[in-house]
């Protein structure tokens, strides 16, 4: 783990970088709600990004409105002697507050939804338990259906709150020693990008962030997020008005050996970053990329699959 020098003026210390960030679930989807709500502005796809806006405003009223529930011991203790994720995502009971987060959601996107929202809306307002733990079993195992592709983007924001809310009470020290660099430490998902940090502790090192649970954990730079290659990696960006290419802040970082990439986003360039709404505000980014060759490698759980 690397190590940082802090100068605060009168003394010098030595902090170490965190492995692993819990999320912070009271402000984390506030926001990416004023972050979609930015990116909108004078944005081609602008409408798009302020519906998410309210998506997200929705998952903080929903993540602030309900407690997270105890984790068991025993899973606390399997992750910290065997570094397994204790809220491993596919294999999670889940509680029935996720269906909660979920009916509140749906609640709140009611007014001013088009045609379209309003009938995913009502389809899942409709549908009973078994129905909805299915489809949410689908979505976080990455094979929903065409016919699921208008309620993935509502299902993905209420596990991301019950998820988020969950990971945010957890002991940081008991999650800390997976030993699987390539998933979350805390729910097993893959990343929906990686975000070169700016400041304190984590200044100038790079961390995965968790497509479900927004937990960040330490890799290190320049090495493939999926293979952990590391001469193989490669970065391609989209050059913007009054920028040149090396400041761009946001990169997809690829790999010649496994095929994939994922984005890469510097908040020394851009300190208002956030992954999951700087992620769908790029799609251009995944289009070049796609026509390169490379799969992306992290899901974004807010977007249609096959709509990128
Ligand atoms: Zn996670
Ligand atoms: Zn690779």
């Amino acid at each position: 783990m690397p190590t940082r020098i802090i100068t605060d003026g009168s003394t010098e210390r030595v902090v170490p970088a965190p492995r692993v960030v819990l999320p912070a679930a009271a402000t984390l989807f506030a926001e990416r709600a004023a972050r979609f709500a930015q990116l909108s502005q004078g944005h081609p796809f602008g409408a798009y990004l302020q519906l998410m806006a309210r998506v997200a405003q929705a998952q903080h009223e929903a993540c602030a409105a309900r407690p997270a529930l105890p984790t068991s011991a025993s899973l606390l203790a399997a992750s910290r002697e065997y570094g397994m994720p204790p809220l491993a995502a596919l294999s999670h009971e889940r509680a029935a507050l996720w269906r909660e987060d979920l009916a509140a959601i749906v609640q709140s996107l009611r007014p001013r939804a088009s045609a379209e929202l309003a009938a995913a809306l009502q389809t899942l307002a409709g549908a009973d338990a078994s129905e909805l733990e299915a489809l949410a079993d689908r979505v976080l195992a990455g094979n929903a259906t065409d016919a699921d592709a208008p309620l993935v983007p509502l299902v993905g924001a209420a596990l991301q709150v019950y998820f988020t809310r969950q990971a945010a009470a957890l002991p940081v020290d008991d999650v800390s020693r997976c030993d699987v660099a390539t998933v979350c430490p805390v729910c097993g998902t893959r990343p929906v990008a990686s975000v070169v940090r700016l400041g304190g502790a984590q200044a100038n090192l790079r961390y995965l962030v968790c497509a479900l649970c927004s937990t960040e954990w330490n890799m290190v730079r320049a090495k493939c997020s999926v293979c952990e290659a590391e001469k193989s990696v490669g970065y391609l960006s989209i050059e913007q008005e009054g920028r040149s290419l090396a400041d761009v802040p946001i990169r997809a970082e690829t790999c010649d050996e496994c095929h994939s990439y994922l984005k890469i986003f510097y908040q020394e360039k851009d300190p208002l970053l956030e992954p999951m709404a700087d992620d769908l505000a790029s799609l251009a980014l995944d289009l070049l990329v796609d026509e390169r060759g490379y799969a992306r490698s992290g899901p974004n759980l807010l977007l249609h699959p096959g709509s990128s």
